[in-house]
């Protein structure tokens, strides 16, 4: 039988996601069509991937770029609706214009919509981490009221996805697994001592070994954090104890992650480190459709190596366990503070160690009680940006002397 077709918001359409998730789609026209596509102030790439994938709806979240992003349509002979600013990404992200929202936004700027989908009962592949570091329990709340499906692009929750027993997304972890382990390439410092971290650069920090990813996660790759939120990702999604999630670290990026059972199996989910596996998994879940991936070849990998993460020279990954044993308010602390710190490294602003050192003053001065509403939390990320920004330049002199 042939399945229907899958109308699909792509929100983050001209990032490093949005890209392998448009190439899967456009290898099975007859059964997804990208409905909906958005960007943040990329006008021109917006408008060459409207003319590529001919969408109903094309979303630019800067409002002020809206007259810009309609003229581009109407030059390009598009009859593509011209939408802007973030109410128009909840609105589409839970209008009819799609059945399957991909959250490839980046940051916590990708809540919004990703809550609106939750809640709109749409299927929602999930891969702004970010989203369910600041409001996990929320956004598995909204998930389970409104019966929407999420399925993980996030590769190691892909992993995790595929070995667990169905439904793999749930409330506290399924009785028969033991721990989940999620594997951690260890990015590009990996192996270096903290002295040899100090004056890393931005490029350096953006050079991954394995994954070609978007600026933003690539530094939290160099810094362990994107393991971290990795973690808090995985207790949401699949109701796991703090103690039942460990990180090893894996070079090669061939084993995604692994399920261990009971009765002592191990299941691993493998394949080359290419986002197009996970994004074609969640497009078609339960059904498997090609994604452009070729064969692995085990003989000429050879072997697969394991190691333990450094925490002294990576503090992120500690820090981010810290926050999640502290409950919802630490983790929207830990990941805003974070934002903040990524961004002034990459403009230059702090240095490579004083990521943690700014995200641990933000945990100590502001992260309090557990915080059960989304207007809170939205204060609390707000007031750990401005305490962040206000901070940092104190923290980089810190560092430098
Ligand atoms: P990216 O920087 O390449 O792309 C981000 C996208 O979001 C762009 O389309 C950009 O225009 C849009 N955007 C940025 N800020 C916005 C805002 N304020 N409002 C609206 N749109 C905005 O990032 P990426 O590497 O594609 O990552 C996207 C998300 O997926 C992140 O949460 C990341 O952690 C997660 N993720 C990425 C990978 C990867 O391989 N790149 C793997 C796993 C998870
Ligand atoms: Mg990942």
């Amino acid at each position: 039988m042939q399945a229907a077709l899958h109308r699909v918001a792509v929100l983050g359409a001209t990032g490093s996601i949005g890209a392998s998730a448009l190439d899967v789609i456009a290898r099975h026209p007859d059964r997804f069509r990208a409905s909906v596509l958005s960007a943040h102030r990329q006008v021109e790439a917006l408008v060459e991937l409207c003319v590529r994938h001919r969408p109903e709806i094309a979303v630019i979240g800067d409002a002020s770029l809206l007259d810009e992003l309609a003229r581009g349509l109407r030059e390009a002979r598009l009859t593509t609706l011209a939408l802007a600013g973030a109410p128009a990404l909840e609105q589409v992200a839970s209008s009819d214009a799609c059945d399957s929202v991909l959250a490839a936004i980046v940051g916590a700027a990708g809540l919004p919509s990703t809550l609106a989908a939750a809640r709109a009962g749409k299927r929602l592949l999930l891969a702004n981490k970010e989203s369910i570091v600041v409001a996990g329990a929320l956004l598995m709340q909204a998930v389970r009221s409104s019966g929407a499906e999420l399925i993980p692009v996030d590769s190691e929750h892909s992993a995790l996805f595929q070995c667990l027993p169905q439904p793999a997304v749930r409330d506290s972890l399924d009785p028969r697994v033991r721990r989940l382990v999620l594997t951690a390439s260890g990015g590009p410092f990996r192996g270096q001592c903290r002295q040899r971290l100090l004056d890393v650069t931005p490029e350096q920090a953006c050079a991954h070994p394995k994954w070609s990813m978007g600026r933003k996660i690539s530094v939290d790759s160099a810094t362990l954090m994107n393991k971290g939120l990795e973690v808090i990702e995985a207790r949401w999604l699949f109701g796991a104890e703090p103690a039942q999630i460990e990180v090893v670290v894996h070079p090669q990026s061939i084993v995604h992650s692994l399920v261990e059972y009971a009765d002592g199996s191990l299941l691993a989910q493998l394949g080359p480190p290419d986002m197009r596996t996970a994004l074609a998994c969640a497009l078609a879940w339960p059904d498997r459709v090609t994604a452009g991936v070729g064969s692995l070849d085990l003989l000429a990998l050879g072997r697969l190596d394991f190691e333990a993460p450094d925490t002294q020279a990576f503090p992120c990954l500690a820090l981010a366990y810290e926050a999640l044993r502290h409950g919802s308010g630490a983790t929207t602390v830990l990941n805003a503070a974070n934002e903040v710190a990524v961004s002034g490294f990459l403009q230059g602003r702090l240095g490579f160690l004083g990521i943690p050192m700014l995200i641990d003053h933000c945990l100590q001065s502001l992260a309090g009680e557990p915080v059960p509403e989304l207007e809170s939390l939205l204060a609390l990320d707000a007031s750990t940006r401005r305490l962040a920004e206000t901070s940092m330049d104190s923290i980089a002199e810190r560092l430098r002397a």
